[in-house]
């Protein structure tokens, strides 16, 4: 990156909310060494995550509309060539635009961010002859887009940065440069220590009461069903024992919240579950438990586990996607196979029996997430990236 101006990033991203995608994305971009680049954020007309105040001063153009394939859930991607073809002409025009606003910006290189901009951006990025970085977070099925993902990175032939090597797996045999770069949280933003009693006086936590956390969108693959079954089974050995699930759904799983409550009162859990609903405060959160919790099916990384461990936290997760990498079983935390609701009933007692394992265990969660998982590394990491790609394109 020698030339005068520094050259002009283009990170796409069309999600209108908040997710663990565009957390990421707003930690990369704030840490990016300004002098050797300068970002700018390509999004959807309202997009929320762009309050964010760490990256006020980025250039920001809105270009896509909400529109219902972009809100489309991933196992929906691949239905049916009837459902494809208007989406292929909708997914078309939107590249067209995005085109126009790469020209327009003086993008040098796309970065997309989010499944459906790899393959839109993907496409604008190639009519405009630009390099282009897929960073993908997403560990898809093969009913959800895995086969399309694939097809588009052989004919777009994009740097895919891959968050976990199981992300990475995904492109397995296909001639294209794969970098694992796995997500980065703000360290500093969470720290040990006890709970603020203001927080458990606030959702109805007593100092006696045993806690698990569950931070997460609501969705289904979170598994917080297999959680709820687990919580069943312990409910009688251990009267305190109280579940805190923070997060929100996305509006079109609004059904979810419904089941997950229903099923909670049906299991007799309705008075040790506490929804919290989407907050802004998973720091601390996050020091209300003594067990940190994720059950999902097909966990492409999850950056809750890190917070979690970097508030000395022992977890409890599955034995899938990218969890391993990021949890050692054992030392850091406990892994059990995805769905298996006794499996997870155990590994949560084993933890609450020992509560000097458990304290064990967090501290050196604590010490790996600060070895390994810090927002910095990963900016460094994607600048060297970029540099490589443009050295290779002079
Ligand atoms: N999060 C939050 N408030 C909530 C729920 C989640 O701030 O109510 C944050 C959470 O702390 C984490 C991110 O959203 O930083 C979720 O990222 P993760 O990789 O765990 O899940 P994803 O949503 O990307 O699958």
């Amino acid at each position: 990156m020698s030339c005068d101006a520094p050259p002009r990033i283009a990170y796409v991203d069309h999600a209108v909310d908040l997710g663990g995608a565009e957390h990421s994305l707003i930690e990369l971009i704030s840490r990016l060494d300004r002098t050797a680049l300068t970002p700018t954020i390509i999004h959807t007309e309202g997009a929320k995550w762009l309050q964010s105040d760490r990256i006020a001063d980025v250039a920001k153009v809105a270009v896509f509309l909400p529109h219902p394939l972009l809100e489309q859930k991933r196992d929906e991607v691949s239905a049916g060539l009837l459902h494809l073809i208007p989406n292929v002409w909708t997914a078309l025009r939107l590249s067209l635009k995005l085109r126009g606003a790469l020209r327009r910006t003086g993008a040098q290189l796309v970065h997309t961010n989010s499944l459906k901009t790899h393959f839109i951006g993907g496409l604008a990025a190639r009519l405009r002859r630009l390099p282009l970085v897929w960073h993908v977070r997403d560990l898809l099925g093969e009913d959800e887009g895995y086969h399309w993902l694939r097809r588009a990175a052989r004919l777009l032939r994009p740097h895919v940065i891959a968050i976990s090597e199981a992300v990475a797996e995904q492109f397995a045999g296909l001639p294209i440069e794969v970098t694992v770069i796995p997500n980065g949280i703000p360290l500093d933003n969470f720290c040990p220590g006890p709970p603020s009693p203001r927080l458990r006086n606030e959702l109805g936590l007593t100092a006696d009461d045993r806690v698990l956390l569950m931070v997460s969108r609501l969705t289904p693959w979170k598994g917080h069903m297999t959680l709820l079954e687990a919580l069943a089974g312990l409910a009688e050995r251990w009267p305190r024992l109280k579940l805190v699930v923070v997060g929100e759904v996305a509006f079109w799983e609004a059904g979810y919240e419904q089941q997950l409550t229903q099923r909670a009162a049906e299991l007799g859990l309705a008075e040790q579950v506490i929804w919290t609903g989407f907050r802004s405060d998973v720091p601390e959160l996050l020091r209300l438990c003594d067990i940190f919790v994720l059950p999902s099916v097909r966990e492409p990384f999850g950056r809750v586990i890190i917070e979690a461990m970097a508030t000395g936290r022992p977890v409890v997760a599955t034995k899938s996607g990218g969890v391993p990498e990021v949890v050692v079983d054992g030392q850091t935390g406990l892994l059990v196979p995805p769905e298996d609701a006794q499996s997870l009933a155990s590994a949560i007692e084993t933890l609450l029996g020992d509560s000097q394992r458990a304290q064990q265990m967090g501290a050196e969660g604590l010490a790996r997430a600060h070895k390994l998982f810090s927002t910095d590394r990963v900016a460094q990491q994607v600048q060297e990236l970029y540099q490589r790609i443009f050295s290779e394109n002079r």
